[in-house]
């Protein structure tokens, strides 16, 4: 019997999605295409977390509550106690998980584009109607009118904001996030994937608006292997979301790694500081080159517009440097790469062959 039936049980909405694409980087030595800290641990930091490791109990299921953890992010991110906080399995899972709740006949989630893809592609795996509304297409910023009419005609359960936004690394007008606030009736996530590298948040916002949560994560910090990203807001929403959490998400390891990570949170944010400063340089750099240009960032990346984005990638890859090609994955992305800010020598040498290639 022919088994091509069994596709008949697949869902269109999941038959029409591409699995999330990892390029393969087995011959690549300058690796700048996922936003990951370029850094290693010291020796001393290392032997001291492989110690702690020693007596870690594999053979116990994981705090479901991960209390210790909790409390360290509480106090390392400086979020009100009054606040609630579901951990999950990055961030993504907690995508998964408010799309998950939110999920029901008709509900939309919306979100500006180009933005994280994640937003999408769970809204179409749980089923939720999905509406993307273009960003301005020459600086990125929120087409409000455009987002408010769209709450309006769509009444949008579920809204996400990268703040700030990737792919193209800008942080969005208060304003137009205010107002996105005042006329959602929905819940709107306020994503700060990126909040080492800017001094712009939405946590002072919470307290005044209950429909307001704000998603972190340790991975643009340097941790992106421990998988653990944070949803924080209103107690009385985050016990509902909490419902769709698998009990133990978070493994023993994580959860001893991140908690020991965190005890030297100050290692990290003078990395994110020398990643910060290493991206103004480079920034600077890429100005210079005629044929590129190069958009503002409070990320750890960069935003690149070339004459032809898939031969410069192509061409940058045979000299095993990977970038991000973003050229056909959105409108408003023609012909744009995305370049991870590295160490200062992965940046030259980045530089160095972008010159030629451009
Ligand atoms: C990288 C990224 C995430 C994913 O973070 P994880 O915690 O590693 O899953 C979420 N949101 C945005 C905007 C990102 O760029």
């Amino acid at each position: 019997m022919k088994s091509t039936y069994l596709l008949d049980w697949i869902r269109p909405e999941i038959q029409q999605l591409s699995a999330y694409h990892v390029p393969d980087s087995s011959n690549i030595t300058i690796k700048l295409d996922a936003m990951e800290n370029p850094y290693r641990w010291s020796a001393a930091m290392t032997a001291e977390w492989l110690e702690l490791l020693q007596s870690v109990a594999m053979n116990r299921y994981p705090d479901p509550t991960a209390q210790e953890l909790k409390q360290q992010l509480y106090t390392v991110m400086h979020i009100p106690q009054s606040m609630g906080m579901i951990l999950g399995n990055g961030s993504d899972e907690l995508i998964q998980m408010l799309a998950l709740t939110l999920n029901g006949q008709e509900h939309t989630l919306l979100a500006p584009e180009p933005t994280f893809v994640m937003y999408r592609m769970l809204a179409h795996i749980v089923g939720m109607n999905y509406i993307g509304v273009p960003l301005d297409a020459t600086d990125f910023s929120l087409d409000i009118f455009a987002i408010l009419e769209a709450i309006e005609n769509y009444q949008p359960a579920l809204i996400f904001l990268a703040y700030p936004n990737n792919p193209t690394g800008n942080v969005f007008a208060i304003e137009d996030m205010i107002s996105i606030l005042e006329t959602s009736r929905g819940i709107v996530v306020v994503d700060e994937a990126y909040a080492p590298f800017t001094e712009n948040s939405f946590l002072p916002y919470l307290a005044q608006y209950p429909h307001l949560l704000i998603m972190r994560t340790v991975s643009k910090l340097g941790l992106a292997g421990l998988r653990l990203g944070l949803l924080v807001g209103a107690p009385t929403l985050l016990e509902q979301i909490e419902k769709t959490r698998l009990p133990y998400n978070i493994n023993v390891l994580s959860q001893a790694s991140v908690t020991f990570a965190l005890k030297h949170y100050p290692f990290f944010e003078a990395q994110a500081l020398q990643i910060r400063r290493d991206r103004d340089e480079l920034l600077k750099q890429l100005r210079v080159l005629k044929k590129v240009q190069a958009w503002p960032s409070e990320t750890n990346f960069i935003l690149l517009r070339v004459e032809q984005a898939e031969r410069v990638f192509t061409q940058l890859k045979q000299h095993g440097i990977l970038i991000k090609c973003l050229h056909g994955s959105h409108p408003l992305l023609n012909h744009c790469l995305r370049v991870t800010v590295g160490t200062p020598a992965e940046n030259q040498a980045f530089l160095q062959v972008f010159t030629k290639l451009v």
